[in-house]
């Protein structure tokens, strides 16, 4: 019996875990009592991590061999993996030489180690010279970067989890935090029950589980975020509850803003949002008065056609407020992914560079082309995940490479989707699982290691950097994420004739210390860390050479990274949602997570005890809405938007409200078939959901579309 200490792969609360494994087998799992994000514990997933690695999951559902589909519509056949990445190798050097670098695009995950974004981005934008690696955390937080950039200055969440145990207040909006972060939850939930006097404040259209702890749930209309944030920062005006010395000593640009919040009435935001003008006088109050107000906010802002907008705003009310910069004060985003951070850091996405470098400086580009040792690092922006996909449709991205993640489930509109990937010349898809629904689409099949077999590193929610280890060997002919990469890499490099290798690791750590050092001098810097320091606890950053711990809290001095060192108001203008619910389509649907289920299911979705907290798909409801109806519990619904339509039970259920409607993201085409507008097979609830997105985070609305319901 072996224990080897990793981190829980699902969500970005990052939770350490102890892995049990007896041979080449892991046996179970328990929570890392040491680990700073969990103490031990672990959720429903995370404590059944060990039987989705189990032999016989493994034999079924796992991708083992390299596989070629020589033809499109046939089954793919087993190739070696020279022969595999030879063929890769020759088909993106000739489609580079005929269309140029631009042709082709890297769309990546969130699910990914630090060290296999590093060397994707690289790849991308060092060797190729094409901006376009785009990931699924563009569906994630893209909003929240472009939030924090705006106001703060900076990509750095500033708040850490024991805020939880130090604030007065508690503000979660847009995030269903008891499913989708429930460890986080049980220390909010510990925090209450000694502290009974801070208040929490819920504010989300749907009364989620999470309303239970809350002292005040302000029941929003689906995109009015912002209308609201403007209307609690009209009432501290009014009330004088803003904090004029922060305000004079620490930001810039209120003055704008206060002029932008007059319109913002209590009866026009109570009348757009729902809420009644108490409850507003109530949160506002309960807001801008606590000794430290927390914000936890997740997808309900950033997935959103006004995303970067909303994150502003929210972070305008703690600015007014000075609730930032202090033990249980700040605005502190909840990242969805287990290394959505890491990505960011690296700089893969499609309009960043290593370091939070961005590529609109040329500064920062010939930083990054230095440190590379490449002439330049190219300055057109790449294509973002919905753009990616939509080049593809149109004929213009001619070979898409897709690791780690399942477009054809979780993209918005996936009419548009599966029409990229039947046009694109060529899908190189990099999977673990055999079992997605991209691998359908695959033209070469590239097998990939997962949780328990890989070493790098992720970095969670709240800054901190763990380690995850290796426990047990791959199975079959899988390789690590990294090490495909390099592979294909310096085949690339000889066709394209480039020397000497832009890829000279060995390891995962010494692609880790590359990436350290491009953070010199930046503000996430992490000179000061290394494997070995990580090996005996996880660290949060900045973490500078020299330094002898990272930082738990951020702007504690009040000087922000920005030319003036102020903080920046926001004046953002309210936006209706892109696709707001008229007499043809009557009602809103939102998307979200089950408790026990993660993404597309192609982990949770193994185990049938995961079943058992919701066994299988619906619709929800609101009572009155089924009664109108005549909709019985259970009877078959048609649900259509203007892009497909999908048919499954209805559920009456009073977490909607009246004209809303909820169907959980996670269930595929095994268990949710549908057809888009024009009658093609479509699975899923994003046959349903639109790809119209913000235009500052290019991040999509994936929580909300217009739909009609009608029996089946
Ligand atoms: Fe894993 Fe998130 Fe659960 Fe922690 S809260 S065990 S990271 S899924």
């Amino acid at each position: 019996m072996k224990e080897t200490k990793s981190t829980c792969p699902y969500c970005g609360v990052g939770c350490g875990v102890i892995i049990r494994s007896e041979g080449e087998q892991i046996v179970g799992v328990r929570g890392d009592p040491e680990h700073p994000a969990n103490f031990g514990r672990l959720c429903t997933k995370g404590s059944t991590l060990h039987l989705t690695a189990s032999a016989e999951v493994t034999r079924q559902t796992r991708l083992l061999q390299p596989m070629r589909r020589e033809h499109r519509g046939e089954a793919p056949r087993r190739v070696d993996w020279d022969g595999a990445l030879d063929f890769a190798a020759d088909a993106f050097a000739q489609v580079i030489a005929e269309h140029g670098p631009d042709s082709v695009g890297f769309y990546i995950s969130g699910q990914l180690l630090t060290e296999d974004y590093y060397v994707f981005n690289k790849l991308a934008k060092g060797l190729i010279g094409t901006n376009n690696v785009d990931t699924n955390s563009r569906l994630c937080m893209s909003s929240a970067v472009a939030g924090y950039k705006k106001t703060l200055g900076a990509d750095a969440p500033p708040n850490c989890y024991d805020d939880v145990n130090h604030a007065g207040c508690i503000f979660i909006v847009g995030s269903n935090t008891a499913f989708a972060h429930p460890i986080l939850f049980r220390r909010i939930e510990e925090a209450k029950a000694r502290n009974p006097q801070m208040k929490i404040i819920f504010c989300d259209p749907r009364r989620t589980d999470t309303a239970e702890l809350a002292d005040l749930y302000l029941p929003l209309q689906p995109g009015t975020d912002v209308m609201l944030f403007h209307g609690l920062l009209h009432i501290m005006l009014w009330e004088g509850w803003t904090n004029t010395d922060y305000i004079a000593a620490h930001t810039s640009g209120f003055d704008a803003l206060k002029s932008l919040v007059r319109e913002y009435t209590p009866e026009k935001v109570s009348q757009a949002c729902g809420i009644s003008k108490d409850d507003l006088f109530t949160a506002a109050k309960w807001f801008a008065t606590s000794p430290a107000t927390l914000s936890l906010y997740c997808q309900g802002l950033n997935q959103s056609s006004s995303g970067t907008a909303k994150n502003a705003a929210l972070i305008n009310l703690h600015l007014a407020t000075g609730q930032i910069g202090r033990a249980g004060a700040g605005p502190f985003s909840l990242t969805g992914q287990p290394n959505a951070m890491g990505g960011r850091e690296v700089g893969g996405l499609a309009n960043l560079l290593s370091a939070h470098r961005d590529l609109a400086n040329p500064g920062h580009r010939a930083e990054v082309a230095a440190l590379w040792g490449v002439p330049s690092v190219p300055e057109q922006p790449g294509l973002t995940a919905v753009e990616m996909f939509q080049a593809a449709a149109d004929g213009q991205l001619k070979a898409l490479w897709i690791a780690c993640t399942n477009p054809a489930q979780s993209m918005p509109d996936q009419a548009t989707v599966r029409r990229a990937l039947e046009r694109a010349e060529l899908v190189v898809v990099q999977e673990a699982f055999a079992t997605t629904a991209t691998c359908d689409y695959a033209d070469l099949l590239l097998p990939a290691s997962t949780w328990g077999e890989k070493e790098g590193t992720v970095t969670n929610s709240e800054r901190r950097i763990s380690r995850v280890r290796q426990a047990v060997p791959r199975p079959g002919g899988a390789r690590h994420d990294w090490e495909i990469v390099v592979d294909f890499a310096r085949r690339l490099e000889t066709r394209l004739r480039r020397a000497p290798t832009l890829f000279p690791y060995t390891t995962p750590e010494s692609i880790w210390l590359e990436h350290r050092e491009t953070t010199r001098g930046r503000d996430l810097d992490i000179t000061g860390l290394s494997y070995a320091l990580l090996e005996q606890a996880p660290q949060q950053w900045p973490f500078p050479e020299g330094a002898s711990s990272g930082k738990a809290r951020l702007y504690e001095d009040g000087v922000f990274p920005t030319p003036d060192g102020k903080a920046r108001f926001a004046d953002v203008a309210y936006v209706p949602l892109a696709e707001p619910r008229e007499s043809r389509y009557p009602f809103s649907l939102t998307t979200g997570r089950l408790r026990d289920q993660w993404h597309g299911m192609s982990r949770t979705g193994t185990l049938g005890r995961l079943f058992g907290h919701v066994p299988e798909p619906a619709v929800q409801m609101h009572p009155q809405d089924m009664a109108r109806r005549s909709l019985q519990e259970g009877d078959l619904v048609h649900v259509t938007s203007k892009r497909g339509s999908i048919v499954l039970p209805a559920q009456a259920s009073n977490e909607v409200g009246l004209s809303q409607a909820f169907i959980a993201m996670h269930w595929g085409a095994e268990f949710l078939g549908g057809v888009s507008s024009t009658g093609e097979p479509l699975a899923g609830v994003n046959a349903l959901t639109t790809s119209a997105y913000c235009p500052g985070s290019k991040q999509p609305e994936l929580k909300h579309a217009a739909v009609k319901i009608l029996k089946a």
